[in-house]
């Protein structure tokens, strides 16, 4: 039986599922035990992070993925962010790396840069 913390919302149910079956009890809600399965199946997480940006105004621009990816796809996410330069202007939603680790998820812009 493995022992999680929902953080699908901010109650924070203490769930456990069952590694077989996974079956998910100590849940509050049907999104609950979605999640308890989905984490042991396949996690998922949107990934948050900064990328190098060419402006007069600012020097990293932050981006995220646009859907959750796969958390097994993390460090090779990370790394094509790593190697990522932006150049102003840039808006938020933006699309600076498509299909990021073969994941289908985009990194997208979440602010808007000018100049
Ligand atoms: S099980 Fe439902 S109520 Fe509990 S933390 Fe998850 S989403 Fe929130």
């Amino acid at each position: 039986m493995k022992e999680l913390i929902c953080i699908t919302c901010p109650k924070g149910c203490h769930l456990k599922v069952d590694e077989e079956t996974f079956a998910v009890t100590g849940n509050s809600c049907p999104r609950g035990a979605v999640y308890g399965a989905n984490e042991l199946r396949n996690p998922v997480r949107v990934i948050t992070s900064t990328v190098r940006l060419e402006s007069e105004t600012f020097r990293r621009l932050p981006v995220k993925t646009d859907r959750a990816v796969p958390k097994a796809k993390m460090f090779e996410v990370m790394d094509e962010i790593a190697r990522v330069r932006a150049h102003a202007p840039v808006k938020v939603g933006d699309i600076l790396i498509a299909n990021v680790a073969g994941t289908d998820g985009n990194v997208v812009a979440t602010r808007t840069v000018e100049k």
